[in-house]
């Protein structure tokens, strides 16, 4: 069987761009015992994804040059060597960008369509969801009444930790990149307000003017100017959970921010940075409150699913202008 891949063809400085990967063609290898061939569906980009590009060591093993990248993807199984799965079935695996797989069964999850679109279980039904689940709940422990604030609010995380939060009675405040994913969150996830940081350039007096009790849980997805501003109006108590720092990751010096740890201290402020797989054996217990709000309607979601394997690089570069609401994915049938 003939498959397409996409491999990291360069490490980029700075900004990646379409020349960092490469398109190939092979021949998938043949099936042994306990392997499937995969039809990939639907192929999940992701910001983490933009340091695995770098060299240095993080949390997740860089991509090698001239192997393909790779992900959570959606697939359906084409053939199976394996008592786990038969064919057709749909299963999710952290798996390469291939239009068609042949992996080891092992470490591949089947899903269910009839509970949500396949897609969700790249994102509320998958890693996005639980880190805004053990983020917002286990770091930032919201308390009817508190005021909450969340910066991408718009994206992947952000529409399903602002949701934990409205659910715990705190009022919600979200901060986003355009007037449409404002009027988004509002409208469809329940936020109170929504700041966008394109247009409202002083984001500490625009917190200010709507968060009239000070600011006790602020979920960091992006960094930057957005998060100096936040924390200028953190209250006594309050807890910052450190998810992402988006706005930094095509940096390629790092700032060191000492200057914030005297509110800090004066305020007894708790910062939390998290991967959301320190939490890899709590898993079920994420999956099993996600999927029960899901199902009520209790949480909503959004997905932007853009058309062909071919459109994975400009997909994944669009991450960083925006182009999404909720989670990005592309449909490669
Ligand atoms: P996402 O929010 O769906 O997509 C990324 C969004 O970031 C873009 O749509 C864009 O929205 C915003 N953005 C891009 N460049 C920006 C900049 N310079 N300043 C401010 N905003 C910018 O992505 P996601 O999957 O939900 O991830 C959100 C964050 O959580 C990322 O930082 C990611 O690395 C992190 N994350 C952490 C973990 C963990 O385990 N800790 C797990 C998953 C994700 P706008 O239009 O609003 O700018």
């Amino acid at each position: 069987m003939r498959t397409r891949q996409i491999v990291l063809a360069s490490r980029p400085m700075g900004m990646p761009t379409a020349d960092n990967l490469r398109f190939e063609e092979k021949v998938t290898e043949d099936l042994k015992d306990g392997e499937v061939l995969l039809k990939s569906w639907f192929i999940s980009v992701d910001p983490y994804m933009r340091g695995r590009m770098n060299e240095s060591k993080s949390y997740a093993k860089p991509y090698q040059v001239d192997e393909p990248f790779r992900g959570s993807i959606i697939a359906r199984v084409v053939e199976s060597k394996s008592n786990l799965f038969s064919a057709d079935d749909l299963v999710v695996g952290d798996l390469p960008w291939m239009t068609y797989i042949t992996t080891s069964a092992e470490n591949l999850r089947k899903i269910d369509p009839g509970i949500a679109h396949p897609g969700y279980y790249l994102g509320i039904l998958g890693m996005p969801g639980l880190t805004a689940f053990f983020g917002m709940k286990d770091i930032g422990k919201p308390r009817a009444g508190e005021t909450v604030v969340v910066s991408g609010a718009a994206g992947a995380v952000g529409i399903v930790a602002g949701q934990i939060a409205r659910i715990h009675g705190c009022k919600v405040v979200g901060i986003a990149g355009s007037d449409e994913k404002c009027q988004m969150i509002k409208s469809e996830f329940g936020f109170n307000e929504a700041i966008n940081y394109k247009t409202e350039k002083n984001i500490r007096k625009a917190l200010k003017a709507v968060c009239s009790d000070g600011v006790d849980i602020y979920f960091d997805n992006v960094g930057g100017d957005i998060t100096m501003g936040a924390i200028d109006n953190l209250n006594f108590h309050s807890r910052v959970i450190v998810c992402g720092q988006i706005s930094q990751y095509n940096n390629t010096r790092f700032a060191m921010v000492p200057d914030i740890l005297p509110r800090v201290l004066t305020r007894s402020i708790l910062i939390k940075g998290f991967i959301v797989r320190n939490y890899g054996d709590r898993y079920d217990e994420g999956y099993a409150w996600l999927t029960e709000k899901v199902k009520s309607g209790e949480l909503n979601y959004k997905q932007t699913i853009i058309k062909g394997f071919d459109k994975l690089p400009e997909t994944f570069l669009g991450l960083f202008s925006g182009i999404n609401q909720g989670k990005l994915m592309v449909e490669a049938e």
